[in-house]
């Protein structure tokens, strides 16, 4: 069996057509295109890559994106005040902090950031509001990449009710929203980390397995029911000739890109589970495209809700 092909890109644009008329509407009552900060503290290369495509992507769609700059050796109060003021601002509707934060931030950075963020322009869907909206199945903005998810599933006609769902990973940011996303839509659902037993025989049982851990090429066959669906998540930069041999077979085309670049990004997925999934996103061009849809999309409904 050779996977269908998840075709994030696809959704994704066709999410972003979606967004042009609401985008206009917005326009045309408030006079000013929906506005997006996006901040950016130091300046990590994988950071820089996904804060200068949201940027991209945003301006192609019609929306104001600003990136705002923090020096890596910022303060976390630093990073609040800033917070704060576009908090206040008139022009953003949404509020992105890239992550991940510099560890001198200390380890509660991340946390009080999701406090710090105004609620109606918490796009990325981390305040506790919205994490609360989310569990009571009423949340107006949701984390971006467990809806985009769902959109790629929906769209793809991958049934969800009934389906068992495995969701490999229980972060803030993917994991927990997936699994309240995926119960919402009646899937029974199994969540699994780095402390579950026998991770592959439980992993076996999804009709949809969802893999969010950030460990490279992590889920092989035997994790892996002939004919599920397949969710890649993860993204690992790989450096290691080795590593790259042992993943792709000879005369594989993305062997030329790493003897090109020195790196390659991959997923959480095996490459060889395409021989066994029915259905498979892939890395690069499933999920990352369909986040920065939601993220887009996100930022669209605050400008509205702000508006009244
Ligand atoms: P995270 O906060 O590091 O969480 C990773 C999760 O994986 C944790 O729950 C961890 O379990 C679990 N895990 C780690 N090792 C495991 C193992 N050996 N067996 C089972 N579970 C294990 O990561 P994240 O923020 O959720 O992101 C996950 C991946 O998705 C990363 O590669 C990230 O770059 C990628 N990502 C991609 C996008 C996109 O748009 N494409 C967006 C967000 C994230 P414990 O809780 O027990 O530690």
């Amino acid at each position: 069996m050779t996977a269908r092909k998840l075709d994030g890109l696809a959704v994704a644009q066709e999410i972003r057509t979606e967004v042009r008329p609401d985008v206009e509407a917005f326009r045309a009552r408030s006079g000013r295109p929906p506005g997006l900060a996006l901040v950016l503290v130091g300046n990590d290369p994988a950071s820089e890559l996904y804060v200068g495509s949201k940027l991209k992507s945003a301006g192609e769609t019609g929306l104001r994106a600003d990136i705002e700059r923090l020096p890596a050796t910022a303060s976390i109060d630093q990073l609040l005040h800033l917070i704060d003021n576009l908090n206040q601002s008139d022009v953003h509707d949404g509020i992105l902090v890239q992550s991940p934060l510099p560890p001198e931030m200390g380890r509660d950075a991340e946390r009080l950031v999701f406090e710090a963020v105004a609620a109606e322009k918490d796009v990325d869907g981390f305040h506790p509001t919205n994490v609360g909206r989310l569990v009571q199945g009423r949340a107006d903005l949701v984390s971006c990449t467990p809806s985009g998810i769902i959109e790629l599933l929906s769209r793809s006609n991958i049934p969800i009710a009934g389906a068992h769902a495995v969701v490999i990973g229980r972060s803030d940011i993917v994991g927990k929203p997936m699994a309240l996303l995926l119960l919402h839509r009646n899937a029974t659902v199994t969540i699994c980390h780095s402390r579950t037993v026998d991770l592959p025989r439980i992993a076996r049982q999804a009709d949809i397995l969802i893999a969010a851990i950030g460990r490279a090429a992590f889920v092989t066959p035997d994790f892996v029911k002939p004919g599920a669906t397949v969710v890649d998540v993860g993204t690992t930069r790989v450096t290691d000739p080795e590593l790259v041999d042992r993943l792709l077979p000879v005369g594989h085309r993305r062997r030329e890109a790493f003897a090109r670049r020195g790196a390659l990004v991959f997923g959480d997925v095996h490459p060889s589970v395409e021989e066994v999934a029915g259905a498979l996103s892939p890395v690069p061009g499933g999920v990352g495209p369909l986040t920065i849809a939601m993220l887009l999309k996100n930022t669209v409904r605050a400008a509205h809700a702000r508006l009244g």
